[in-house]
């Protein structure tokens, strides 16, 4: 079982750290997920170590379609071959802690039914926080008893549950379902992105339950880009609205559904938070390429290009690269946070610029907001 602590939160971001077995991590963190593991494998040849991803946190994702989820429920063979998928996913993310995050196709109801089938898988697949989904059309009434039922049943299993909620649902619903979460005082609240400017009202519920509660929230389904410019880090602004963890929506590596990167490829900086061309890159900051992880050690702007070419292996060092510049920018993001500068920090970062603007409101350039 985790606990959690609230350090300091300034400008709507929170400092925290989780306690499990001992030890503490550190949050706003950055979660590793088991699709971007497997990138990790292809660029190493499958030669991965722990050290590689020094993540602490590790997310097993898996969408479910309509046809999928229902064969599930009712094929014995279908669930078993899931449960394997699960447990294999599970066993490579070794001592992390490990969170199961299913997602499912727009509007699809996740029936009392579906949701014991899943907790009764995960409690089988060596998961750490186990995932309860809310039914998105049912009201907090049926929340609450899900809510009921299913932390019982994995309590006794000693393992954490963990609520999920989809932040793109009608407002007056949500805040009154972060309310039951709130009531049934579990530690960890995973919920699914949606665009923060057309649910705004429920990010402002997400900040105001943090700001009153030790209550680690870790959000999946996190867009690469912002919207506005498909270059702005959205992982790295979902933090200002009270979110402790973050893992980032990927495609599954199998099956060459990812094999092409969009050209011209566009590449993770954590100095200005924003994923921008090799030439952007070289204008910037010549060669540098300010990041010593296992696929830029020792190599630069054009070391990189050059040793991961083809759009598959590049694709695959792209992710492994901004996995871990990310991981350590939430370090730095964090201390501006335990100094109360976060203002300071997003000044200084190009593309958090924008972003701001649009959705908080907050020119840093015209200084409206001091
Ligand atoms: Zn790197």
């Amino acid at each position: 079982m985790f606990k959690f602590k609230i350090e300091r939160s300034d400008m709507g971001a929170v400092a925290g750290k989780i306690q499990e077995a001992g030890t503490w991590i550190k949050t706003p963190i950055r979660v590793l997920n088991s699709r971007e593991l497997t990138h990790g494998e292809k660029v190493m040849n499958g030669a991965i170590s722990m050290q590689e991803f020094p993540h602490p946190i590790y997310e097993i994702p898996r969408h479910f379609r309509k046809n999928t989820i229902l064969s599930f429920i009712k094929n014995h063979e279908v669930s078993y071959k899931i449960q394997k998928q699960v447990e294999k996913d599970s066993s490579k993310g070794g001592n992390r802690i490990t969170l199961f995050h299913p997602s499912f196709d727009k509007d699809f109801e996740v029936t009392d039914e579906i949701n014991a089938k899943l907790i009764e898988m995960q409690l089988q697949c060596n998961i750490d926080g186990v995932s309860i989904w809310d039914n998105n059309k049912s009201s907090h009434e049926s929340w609450d008893k899900r809510l009921n039922k299913s932390i019982n049943l994995v309590e006794d299993s000693a393992l954490e549950p963990m609520p999920t909620l989809n932040m793109g649902m009608d407002d007056i619903v949500f805040k009154k379902k972060l309310d039951v979460v709130k009531d049934h005082k579990t530690v960890l609240l995973n919920v699914a992105y949606a665009p923060i400017k057309k649910f705004y009202r429920n990010y402002l519920h997400l900040i105001k339950l943090v700001e009153d509660n030790d209550i680690w929230v870790h959000m999946s389904e996190v867009d690469r880009y912002w919207g506005g410019n498909y270059k702005s880090s959205m992982m790295h602004i979902v933090p200002f609205l009270g979110v402790s963890s973050v893992a980032v929506k990927s495609k599954p590596v199998l099956f060459g559904l990812f094999k092409r990167v969009p050209k011209p490829a566009k590449r993770f900086d954590g100095r200005c938070l924003g994923h921008i061309t090799s030439k952007e890159h070289n204008q910037r900051y010549g060669k540098d390429l300010g990041c010593d992880c296992f696929v830029d050690e020792g190599r630069d702007l054009d070391g990189f290009y050059n040793n991961f070419s083809g759009s598959e292996l590049l694709n695959s060092a792209l992710v492994c690269h901004e996995v871990n510049g990310s991981l350590d920018e939430f370090s730095n993001f964090r201390n501006s946070i335990l100094q109360s500068d976060c203002r300071n920090y997003v000044k200084e970062k190009e593309f958090m610029k924008s972003p701001f603007k649009k959705i908080f409101k907050i020119d840093f350039d015209n200084r409206t907001l001091n």
